[in-house]
């Protein structure tokens, strides 16, 4: 592996407000080019332990148990003005990291800063309710932070899945352990470097690196550590809600899927077929929700595969930092080792109308071909497990109850999508998925607006909007007697 000294940064652990030197360092990569970019300190258990307990002392006694709701939504928004004012740095950034087209990356960026303005907006829009209890008392209820929040993500959108956990959590008032993923921890650790300028006092949030298997599960377990918010495989989250029983704490999870995107044949034909590659393809298909299982009634079947084989033929492979490019290489060599061995699994199980291999004009990086499998059976592996790559699997189907029994067929329950032009199918569709998102003639579009999360195996708990919010606040009711007279019981 060659590495060009002038590109390394070294990235130390934030904790307590400080950039913290560590006994250890590990590397990051460019995927593109397979050459290292940084080198970022581990936390091990001792700095994790000095990690939560910063956070535990700045929820328990520290200035921000009376930091007002009015002001942290300032924070928020002088963080989203950083971001802002660094776009251009952390897109470059980001999209040399994780490999994905910098075009993607921009949006990534902006959506980032728009979280970071909503939840900023939501902080001080939290209210309390009274209840109707008998008129000889008073009841009702106060929100209050959860607490210490651990929060963990994955390398697909880093930045963004940071700013989806952080947002609500601060504007609820809680303190953050957050843990990047090894392979992409760089920009918010660029994001470290504004905290206390925009107004956060030490402690309320920390960022700490390492594996997963060791840092994140010494988050995970800590006692000092209120509530885990995950975002990752569900393997992973398996194993959370497990380490997490321990202590009873409160879990939210955003994991993986299978999700069907549905083509009835009176769909729009181009916007149908534009819509089953963007659905699977876009971020090289490194997305929770992409439409991985593409289902198509038979009467369109042939045609539509051709259609897409032909149309995938366009999509411009390339370095990510070119704007041409609409496709980069996957994240690592682990994730191409994972995908590739998928695609020797797919020419098993089903026909490829495309791809199913390495492009040959790239010497290096970890790049793979857009590829479709077709004649796809639902049984199949390729049809049942995350896959994580640009890698579709159409399968046919005859008629509305087959297409809505084949979607739901799965132990995922992330995201789906009924393209047609037919609104009382369209809707009929909607009610019977069994998803979190359920798109209508589209997929993919998220917005901080509208909640996000999974049914089944996807996970349990919502991010974004009011319903991220929630997660980080507990309800406490107050009771208040209005009866002068004792009790009278005994
Ligand atoms: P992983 O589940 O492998 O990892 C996610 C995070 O968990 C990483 O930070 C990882 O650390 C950490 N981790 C791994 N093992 C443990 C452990 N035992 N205890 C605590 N933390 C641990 O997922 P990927 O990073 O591979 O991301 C891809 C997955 O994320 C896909 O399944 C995808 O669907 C899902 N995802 C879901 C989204 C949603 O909103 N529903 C959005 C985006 C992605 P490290 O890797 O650094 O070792």
């Amino acid at each position: 592996m060659t590495t060009t000294a002038k590109a390394v940064k070294s990235y130390r652990n934030y904790i307590n407000g400080q950039f913290v030197e560590a006994k250890e360092t590990f590397p990051v990569y460019d995927p593109a080019t397979e050459e290292v970019i940084a080198s970022v300190a581990v936390a091990d258990a001792a700095e994790v332990d000095r990690a939560v307990k910063a956070a535990r002392a700045a929820f328990d006694s520290g200035p921000w148990a009376t930091t007002t709701a009015q002001d942290r939504g300032r924070i928020l928004f002088k963080l989203a003005e950083k971001v802002r004012a660094n776009a251009a740095m952390l897109a470059e950034l980001e999209s040399r990291n994780t490999g994905k087209p910098i075009v993607e990356a921009e949006f990534d960026i902006a959506d980032v800063a728009t979280c970071f303005e909503y939840y900023g907006g939501l902080a001080n829009k939290v209210t309390g309710s009274v209840n109707p209890v008998p008129a000889n008392a008073l009841s009702f209820t106060m929100r209050e932070p959860v607490g210490v929040a651990g929060q963990i993500i994955p390398w697909n959108y880093p930045l963004l899945m940071a700013a989806w956990k952080l947002g609500p959590a601060i504007a609820a008032g809680c303190c953050c352990v957050l843990k990047p993923a090894e392979q992409t921890p760089l920009t918010a650790m660029e994001l470290a470097n504004w905290l206390e300028e925009a107004g956060l006092p030490p402690g309320v949030v920390n960022i700490i690196n390492g594996v997963g298997e060791t840092t994140g599960a010494a988050l995970v377990t800590h006692a000092g550590v209120d509530k885990i918010a995950f975002t990752g495989s569900a393997a992973v989250g398996k194993i959370i809600v497990k380490a997490a029983a321990d202590t009873l704490k409160r879990v939210t999870l955003e994991l993986g899927g299978k999700s069907p995107n549905v083509f009835f044949a009176d769909a729009d034909w181009e916007a149908a077929v534009d819509g089953a590659l963007f659905g699977v393809f876009i971020n090289q298909g490194e997305v929770c929700s992409a439409g991985s299982r593409i289902l198509v009634e038979k009467k369109i079947y042939s045609k539509f595969v051709e259609a897409m084989a032909e149309k995938a033929k366009r999509i411009k492979l390339g370095p990510p930092l070119s704007r041409e490019t609409k496709m980069g290489p996957l994240v690592s060599k682990e994730q191409y080792d994972r995908v590739s061995s998928y695609l020797a699994l797919g020419k098993s199980e089903a026909k490829t109308a495309i791809g199913g291999g390495r492009p040959r004009e790239f010497a290096k990086g970890y790049y793979v071909e857009p590829t479709i499998f077709y004649d796809v059976d639902n049984s199949a592996r390729i049809a049942r497990e995350e896959i994580f790559g640009p890698v579709a699997s159409v399968i046919p189907f005859d008629g509305e109850g087959e297409a809505i029994r084949i979607a739901n067929d799965t132990p995922y329950g992330l995201a789906g999508a009924v393209w047609t032009r037919d609104i009382y199918k369209a809707f009929r569709v909607v009610k019977s998925m069994r998803a979190g998102i359920v798109w209508v003639n589209h997929m993919q579009p998220t917005y901080v607006e509208a909640p996000w999360g999974g049914y089944k195996q996807s996970g349990f708990g919502r991010e974004l909007g009011p319903w991220g919010m929630e997660e980080y606040l507990e309800t406490k009711q107050v009771f208040v007697n209005l009866d002068e007279a004792p009790i009278g019981w005994y």
